[in-house]
């Protein structure tokens, strides 16, 4: 099969179109023949050596396609299924996170992408059946692929971690990003206001689109808790989700309203730098302080459940061919892009 190979960090470059070993699948394992593969800047994290990985590998964990082989054990799924794909080629199922519905924690969990070449930038992947969901057969679009990681993810941190309630109010950082557009769509459907943070002129319209009641542009850097105060009539947001990190952190904790809830979801520095506590201050208000990664099993059926019924609608911005690779991850390091890029094998079609 035809896959992108990095065969070693470093630069977008190391990622080349070319001939790799097709997977065979463990007994629990379907092989999907990938129509997409969304480009998430997890991939550029451990291609550049900032996230561990085993290399070479073929990255990508964000997968649709179709079952063309399953293994010995597998029940659920048949060739000719279309499924998408969460985060991680496998969890094992059985440890204390995955039996608390916390699968995202199993500490035998196998990224989808980082060890060795297991990836969805390619031809064919294979995925356990654990991290599989069949698409429902409304959503045609390859921009499903996109179900889990740019949406699951804002579902998990809005619903399940922040437990947003009808008629709050909601701060979403980095709106104008692949994941922001998204939560701000689901923090509407939930029945919130939504309160949308940007530093990109150029994505305002993006975030109006998407819903947002006020939107913020503001400088890069610059404390924009003022501006959500006002917004608020000086209340603040019952939850903020922070999807810029250390950069946003000082204004965005200063905007959580009284007993609200502040999400730790994102973090778009290489390094980041440590952040000040103010403790007297965030105790005072009863405030919690919360943080959400990736997305389970239930949340991508949940999450596909809602974009069939036309509720989430997501937002692909760059559709290019597996051998431009590289330039997805350009993309990707220059934050311009409003919503997501997919990559389809070059053969597709
Ligand atoms: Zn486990
Ligand atoms: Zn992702």
């Amino acid at each position: 099969m035809k896959a992108v190979v990095a065969a070693e960090t470093g630069p977008p470059g190391v990622m080349k179109w070319t001939d790799a070993e097709p997977p065979k699948p463990a007994p629990d394992e379907c092989v999907v023949r990938v129509e997409a593969c969304g480009a998430c800047m997890h991939e550029v994290l451990v291609r550049r050596g900032q996230i561990p990985g085993t290399f070479p590998i073929i990255p990508g964990h964000e997968v649709v396609g179709a079952v063309v082989e399953v293994g010995a054990d597998v029940v659920d799924f048949a060739v000719g299924d279309r499924v998408v794909s969460n985060q991680r080629q496998r969890v094992c199922g059985k440890c204390r996170e995955c039996r608390m519905g916390r699968e995202t924690r199993c500490p035998r969990k196998v990224f989808l992408g980082d060890i060795g070449p297991n990836g969805g930038y390619a031809e064919l992947v294979a995925v356990s059946d654990g991290s599989l969901v069949k698409v429902p057969p409304g959503l045609a679009s390859p921009h499903v692929a996109i179900a889990s990681c740019a949406v699951g993810t804002q579902l998990n941190a809005l619903r399940d971690v922040a437990r947003l309630e009808l008629g709050e109010t909601v701060l979403v950082t980095g709106a104008g990003g692949g994941v922001g557009l998204h939560a701000i769509q689901l923090a509407k459907a939930m029945g919130a206001r939504v309160v949308a943070q940007t530093t990109s002129p150029g994505k305002v319209d993006a975030v109006r689109e998407a819903g947002a009641d006020e939107i913020l542009l503001v400088e890069r850097g610059a404390d924009y808790s003022a501006d959500v105060m006002g917004v608020t009539g000086g209340r603040g947001c019952d939850v903020v989700l922070e999807n810029v990190g250390a950069a946003s952190f000082a204004s965005s904790v200063k905007t959580v309203a009284l007993h609200g809830r502040l999400v730790l979801v994102g973090e778009v520095q290489k390094a980041p730098p440590r952040v000040v506590a103010d403790l007297v201050g965030w105790r005072g208000r009863d405030i919690s302080i919360r943080s959400a990664a990736s997305t389970t099993r239930r949340q991508l059926e949940d999450v596909l459940t809602l974009m069939e019924r036309g509720v989430v609608t997501p937002v692909v911005t760059d559709v290019l061919p597996m051998s431009e690779a590289p330039r997805a991850h350009e993309i990707l390091e220059s934050g311009s892009a409003t919503g997501r890029i997919l990559l389809v094998p070059d053969t597709a079609g």
